[in-house]
């Protein structure tokens, strides 16, 4: 395979989109000049980095929903629908009794009391998932079960408990009006009405109203497949033993539950070493099947960095540093137009670069119009240092206090503090320009999981 073009896999030309001006133009470049350090993670001057905001503009405006395609309904739930689907008949599809009794004409049974009860001539059986047996006509009733077709000719049902059966006839005790136990066809929902309209996205209520009128698929947007990447030469597979020096890679997995909790699929591809030919060879060998790619490590300014070494020709993918800590350094680009993500490498960095820039992204790809994960605004429980010219994504855990959300703190900011995320429902997001929130201030925290779990 070439890089530089040629090879096998053709890149998009295409630069990333710059949000709000309508003009392609590259994202300040992550290369700046040699004098910075070789690895700078979360470190570095403030030149050149990209607001939040932006950099999320930026990679949402080159993402387009995955095409629509029919999925059966087991697949479709959770998804979003892409046109309207429309009823073909009416629902319930025909009138059926609510009651066990007798359908009879109103007008027969008008005058019927205990006193004077109305003796009618049983014709047939109304039974339920049958055509009724006979029709009722004048003096007549017809026997019928609960959800059983009103026979033609009758329009109310007589509950049971008001009749009396002799023989051949039916003693009706009271009257009762036209309609009266009857449900009636069409009541629910007209033929050429809409039934979910384009843009909804499908839970169980919705399924089963598609079944009941016959739709056993729905045009929808699909889950994105997504493969997941762990680039590092240091990388061992949570089963294996690392030797001194080695690490087990966490980031897969996170990754992994960051895309299911999202509705995408995600597949491992495992972990890839720092070798630009290995990371596209991983790549390409997954691209029928992908619709987009996480990977993490090696996008830092390093000479070792594989993901900088193997993008691919310019413009593929772009490097970029934002104003965020953690996850400075990021990259992304479209491979075939598939959205590739490069996330850094330190732990705490992935699930904050997934929650801001992947996610949402995914979001799009199904159609999804809530992009973002729900904020509140809660009190800190304690000071929050962070870097002051960059957005600071802190690790808290909300609860209800007595008025109102508290936001405590689950540990320290550096970026390999894997527990303070497990122990965490939230990002407290302090805003560049700020180095300290102060214990009792306001800050707006993004929220990730349950506050009850
Ligand atoms: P990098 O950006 O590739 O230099 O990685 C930054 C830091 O994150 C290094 O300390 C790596 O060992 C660590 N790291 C990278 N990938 C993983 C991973 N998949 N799981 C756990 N730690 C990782
Ligand atoms: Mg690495």
């Amino acid at each position: 395979m070439d890089a530089t073009g040629g090879g096998r896999i053709r890149f998009e030309r295409r630069r990333l989109p710059a949000a709000g001006r309508g003009r392609a133009d590259r994202l300040p470049a992550m290369s700046q000049p040699a004098s910075r350090p070789a690895h700078d993670h979360d470190h570095g001057p403030a030149v050149g980095l990209l607001p939040v905001e932006e950099a999320r503009e930026r990679i949402l405006a080159a993402i387009q929903p995955l095409a629509p395609i029919e999925l059966p309904l087991q697949e479709a739930i959770g998804c979003v629908v892409a046109g309207d689907t429309v009823s073909q008949v009416h629902l319930p599809e025909f009138s059926s009794s609510a009651m066990d009794g007798y359908a009879v004409r109103s007008h027969d049974v008008a005058g019927a009391t205990s006193e004077e009860p109305v003796t009618l001539r049983v014709v047939g059986l109304a039974r339920i998932g049958r055509r009724p047996d006979a029709t009722v006509g004048g003096g007549e009733a017809v026997r019928i079960d609960t959800g059983a077709p009103i026979p033609a000719g009758s329009d109310c049902v007589v509950p049971i408990e008001y009749t009396e059966a002799a023989g051949e006839r039916v003693r009706v005790r009271r009257s009762f009006p036209e309609g009266r136990n009857v449900r009636p066809g069409g009541e629910d929902v007209r033929a050429g009405q809409v039934l979910v309209p384009a843009g909804r996205r499908l839970s169980g209520a919705e399924l089963g109203l598609l079944a009941l009128s016959g739709h056993p698929q729905v045009l929808a947007h699909p889950r994105p497949r997504v493969i997941v990447m762990s680039t590092g030469d240091e990388l061992v597979e949570p089963w294996q033993r690392p030797a001194f020096g080695q690490v087990r890679d966490a980031n897969a997995f996170t990754i992994f539950g960051g895309l299911r909790d999202a509705g995408a699929v995600p597949y491992l591809a495992g972990i890839v070493r720092d070798e630009p030919e290995a990371l596209k060879e991983t790549i390409l060998s997954h691209l029928v099947q992908a619709d987009s790619f996480v990977s993490s490590g090696g996008v830092s300014a390093g000479e070792r960095d594989v993901v900088k070494r193997a993008f691919f020709r310019r413009g593929d993918v772009e490097f970029f540093r934002v104003a965020m800590q953690p996850g400075m350094p990021q990259a992304f680009g479209m491979i075939e137009g598939k959205p590739y993500f490069g996330l850094p490498g330190n732990p705490v960095s992935v699930f904050v670069s997934f929650e801001v820039f992947v996610r949402p992204a995914l979001m799009k790809m199904m159609g999804r119009k809530d992009l973002y994960r729900p904020e509140i605004t809660a009190r800190l429980a304690s000071d929050i240092s962070g870097p002051k010219d960059r957005m600071q994504f802190a690790r808290v855990l909300v609860k209800r206090g007595r008025d109102g959300w508290v936001a405590e703190s689950t540990g320290g900011g550096s970026s390999n503090l894997v527990s303070t995320v497990a122990r965490a429902n939230g990002l407290a997001m302090i805003p560049a320009g700020q180095e300290t929130a102060p214990a009792g201030s306001d800050v707006r925290v993004m929220v990730f999981r349950s506050m009850e779990s």
